[in-house]
Order: structure tokens, then C-alpha cells, then sequence
């Protein structure tokens, strides 16, 4: 199904878009039809070089694949090279995930120098960008100073106050999985056009009710609703608004396929995200 669009309505009222998921974890061989299944927009992680070059021939009309390399294993950041990574980018606007990991086993210089390559390129060429920080929550935020980039969603971040407040002023949003959607206290302090919901599925969606998903957002635009006294579907207009607002900013919109530059194209997105 193409063409889905988030028509405004005679009375201006925007039809309401599916959900949005930032950040899942999809194996590379899903049929077409399970991601039209999945009924939502996917921006789904590949661990290494190699299991983009898996996906980077699909063509999912809601799901972008991100060229990643994950920290938490070694050969994931073995394989990474910057001029395969440079090329890989081209054909999409998403990378992810890439990061940091205090918990992981790979050396944390080999990581950095991964880390400051890859960040190097995106300096040069823009892109959303989903960063991993588990453990090592300082050594990124000193990485971002080293090397500025625009296009960061810190994803699953859980750093402290202070950090959190050095990552707003360089500029980074926020993407929040069900299990901190209630209650961090980190959320206080993120504005809520810095926000993204993912679901991280499957690590960041335990503990949900019902059947577990990627692309299933709702959780995340129910408890965060609450926070800020918002119906589920201001949540989720918010949601693409955001998504809109850096998309447009970084000029990566003619990278989406058609059917998220439908969405995104919409105007009565605009200025949802003022407060
Ligand atoms: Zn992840």
C-alpha cells in the first residue's frame, strides 16, 4: 500500500499519522508484508557495515534501516571502515546504532576511535543519527564536544542530571523506550520538541502489557501524555513534528521513501512542536 497521507480534514483537523518508532531491532530478513504488518513507521538499527549492506537494497515503503556499527561486539566495530561507511550513508537518511558501551567488551579506545571516525564523516554529511550510550554516558557527551554534529537522538539515555543538561546545550534530542517512560526523572528536564519514542525492541519494550512489537509507540505516547497532560494523539503529532522539524532542518526529507515524505510534508505538522 502506497500513498498514505496525512490529509487534513475539511474541519483542519490533521488525519491522525500511525505510530512512529525511532529505534527497533529488526532482523534483516522481514518480509515486505510483516513491516506493512507492523502498521507503524520503523526506523530499524543494523549492527555493523555488514548487516546494512544485508538491507540496503530493500525497498520498505515504512521501514528506513539505519547503517550502523554497534558497540557491544567486536566484530561489529572491527569491521567498521570510514570510507565503506561514508558510501553506505549516501542512500539513507538514518545511521544507527552506533555509541559508546562502558559495558561492553570491546576496548573503549577502539570503540572512540570508531566513534570519531564515524562522527567525523557526519560532520561533513548530515543525518539523523541514533547514538548509543549505556555506561558511558560521559565519554559521549565528550565525544559530541569533540567532534559537533547535528542530528543526534540520544537513544535509551540514562545519564545523569547535569549530563543531561550538557546534551541539550550541544543540542541533542531524546529518544524514550517504554521502560523509562514513566519513570525517569530525566524526562522533566527534556523539552518536549527534543522528545522521540522508540520501542528498542526487544530490550527496550520488556515489561510491556499485550503483545510486543516494533513500532509499538503507543506505551511511550500513553505515559508521556500523562507527564505532560496530553491525549495519545497530541503525543503522537508531536512525534512526527519533531521527526519533521530536524528531518527538514538537516534537508534529508528527498532520502525518505514516499510514503514517510507524505507524512512528513505535512503542514498542519508545523508549529505543534512551539511549546
Ligand atoms: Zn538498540
Amino acid at each position: 500500500m502506497t500513498g498514505i497521507r496525512a490529509r487534513t480534514r475539511r474541519d483542519g483537523q490533521a488525519k491522525v499519522p500511525p505510530p512512529l518508532d525511532v529505534h527497533a531491532h529488526i532482523e534483516a530478513e522481514i518480509s515486505s508484508e510483516a513491516v506493512r504488518g507492523l502498521g507503524a513507521f520503523v526506523f530499524a538499527m543494523t549492527r555493523s557495515l555488514d548487516e546494512y549492506a544485508l538491507v540496503s537494497r530493500r525497498r520498505d515503503t515504512r521501514m528506513v534501516w539505519g547503517v550502523g556499527t554497534h558497540p557491544g561486539g567486536q566484530d561489529y566495530v572491527a569491521s567498521f571502515d570510514e570510507d565503506r561507511f561514508a558510501r553506505a550513508i549516501e542512500g539513507t537518511p538514518l545511521v544507527g546504532e552506533i555509541g559508546l558501551d562502558g559495558g561492553s567488551a570491546v576496548p573503549m579506545a577502539e570503540q572512540t576511535r570508531t566513534l570519531r571516525s564515524a562522527l567525523g564523516v557526519l560532520q561533513q554529511t548530515p543525518r539523523l543519527i541514533s547514538l548509543h550510550s549505556a555506561g558511558a554516558h560521559l565519554q559521549v557527551i565528550r565525544e559530541l564536544h569533540r567532534t559537533p554534529v547535528e542530528g543526534i537522538v540520544l537513544h535509551w539515555w540514562t545519564g545523569s542530571a547535569d549530563l543531561t543538561d550538557e546534551a541539550l546545550r550541544l543540542g541533542c534530542a531524546f529518544s524514550i523506550p517504554p521502560v523509562m517512560a514513566s519513570k525517569s526523572l530525566i524526562l522533566d528536564r527534556i523539552p518536549s520538541d527534543r522528545l522521540f519514542f522508540e520501542t528498542d525492541h526487544p530490550f527496550g519494550d520488556r515489561g510491556t502489557t499485550g503483545r510486543r512489537k516494533p513500532g509499538r509507540t503507543t506505551d511511550v505516547e500513553e505515559r508521556l501524555g500523562e507527564r505532560l497532560n496530553s491525549t495519545t494523539i497530541e503525543m503522537r503529532h508531536l512525534h512526527w513534528a519533531n521527526l519533521r522539524k530536524l528531518v527538514l532542518t538537516l534537508g534529508l526529507l528527498h532520502l525518505f521513501p514516499e510514503d514517510w515524505r507524505g507524512v512528513l510534508s505535512d503542514d498542519s505538522l508545523r508549529g505543534r512542536n512551539a511549546s
